[in-house]
C-alpha cells in the first residue's frame, strides 16, 4: 500500500522569502504525526501546500499514490505537473483550521451538509444522516438546528472536525485547532482529535499542546527554518532532541 502522504523537497517561497527549503517525509495510515516549531517556521504554510490552498514553488506531493509536483525554472518559474490531481486530493484531505470558519447563516446541521449535497452531490436525506453520525461522533448531535453563534468556540470547532469528518477524507490535517479557543475549551477540542486517533485516523495536526502532541502522536516533526530538523517518536525527540533549536523549543512550551 503506498502512504497515505509523501512530502519530497518541498519548497515554497514568498517573494524572497524562503518559508520552506526542503521538506521531506512520509505517513502511513493511521499514523497520527504532530508538526512543531517556533512561529513562523513554516507549519501553516506547509499544510497548505500540502493542500494546494498554496502553490509549492517546487517539490512533489503524493497523496495515496497521486502525484502532483511542481518545478522552477531559473527565472523561478513554476510549472505544475498532473496539476489535475488537485480536485482528488481535495477529496481525500480535510483540513481543520484555528478559526472555524462555519457559515454564521446556515445551521449546525446544514453546515455539515452543504458539502455533502454540492460537492458530493449527496440527496438530502442521506446527507442529514451522515451529518448527524459526524455531529454525534463529536457530541454535537442534539445541536443541529443551532446556529454557530449560539455555541461556544469549542462546541463550533466540534462542527467544524464534523465537517470535515462526514466527508470522509483519508487524510485530516489540523492547524492549531485549539488556539483560538478559551484554556477550558481545549480539552473538549483535543478529546475529539484523541477519538478519531484512536480509530484509526491518519492525521497531521499543527499544535501547541505539547504534551497533547507526546500522547497522541506515532512521531513529531521539528520544524525549523522550513526544514525538518528532527523526525522522530515523542519519546525520543524529548529525551534526545536533535539539535539545540529543538532544545530550546522544547524548554520553553513546557
Ligand atoms: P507557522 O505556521 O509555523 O507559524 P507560517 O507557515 O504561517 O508559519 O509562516 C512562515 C513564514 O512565511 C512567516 O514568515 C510568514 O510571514 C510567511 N508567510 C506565510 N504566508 C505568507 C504569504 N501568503 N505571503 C507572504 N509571506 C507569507
Ligand atoms: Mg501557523
Amino acid at each position: 500500500m503506498p502512504p497515505v502522504l509523501k512530502v519530497h523537497e518541498l519548497r515554497k517561497a514568498f517573494g524572497t522569502a524562503r518559508v520552506l527549503n526542503g521538506l521531506s517525509f512520509q505517513m502511513r495510515q493511521g499514523e497520527v504525526i504532530s508538526l512543531v516549531g517556533s512561529s513562523g517556521s513554516g507549519k501553516s504554510t506547509a499544510l497548505r501546500c500540502i493542500n494546494f490552498l498554496e502553490t509549492p514553488s517546487s517539490g512533489e506531493i503524493e497523496v495515496m499514490g497521486d502525484a502532483i509536483s511542481a518545478s522552477q525554472n531559473e527565472r523561478h518559474e513554476t510549472k505544475i505537473v498532473n496539476a489535475t490531481n488537485i480536485r482528488v486530493f481535495r477529496r481525500r484531505i480535510g483540513m481543520v483550521f484555528q478559526s472555524f470558519n462555519l457559515w454564521p447563516h446556515r445551521t449546525v446541521l446544514e453546515n455539515v451538509t452543504e458539502a455533502l449535497i454540492y460537492v458530493l452531490r449527496k440527496g438530502k436525506r442521506e446527507a442529514d444522516e451522515t451529518a448527524l453520525s459526524a455531529l454525534s461522533k463529536v457530541g454535537m448531535a442534539n445541536f443541529g438546528h443551532r446556529y454557530p453563534s449560539q455555541l461556544s468556540g469549542g462546541q463550533q470547532q466540534r462542527v467544524a472536525i464534523a465537517r470535515v469528518l462526514a466527508m470522509q477524507p483519508k487524510l485530516m490535517l489540523f492547524d492549531e485547532p485549539t488556539s483560538a479557543l478559551d484554556p477550558e475549551l481545549v480539552g473538549e477540542v483535543l478529546k475529539v482529535v484523541r477519538t478519531l486517533a484512536d480509530e484509526g485516523a491518519t492525521i497531521l495536526l499543527v499544535t501547541h499542546e505539547m504534551r497533547f502532541a507526546r500522547e497522541v502522536s506515532n512521531r513529531m516533526i521539528f520544524l525549523h527554518k522550513g526544514i525538518v530538523e528532527q523526525d522522530a517518536r515523542p519519546e525520543e525527540l524529548f529525551r534526545n532532541p536533535a539539535s539545540e533549536a529543538v532544545k530550546r523549543f522544547l524548554s520553553s512550551v513546557i
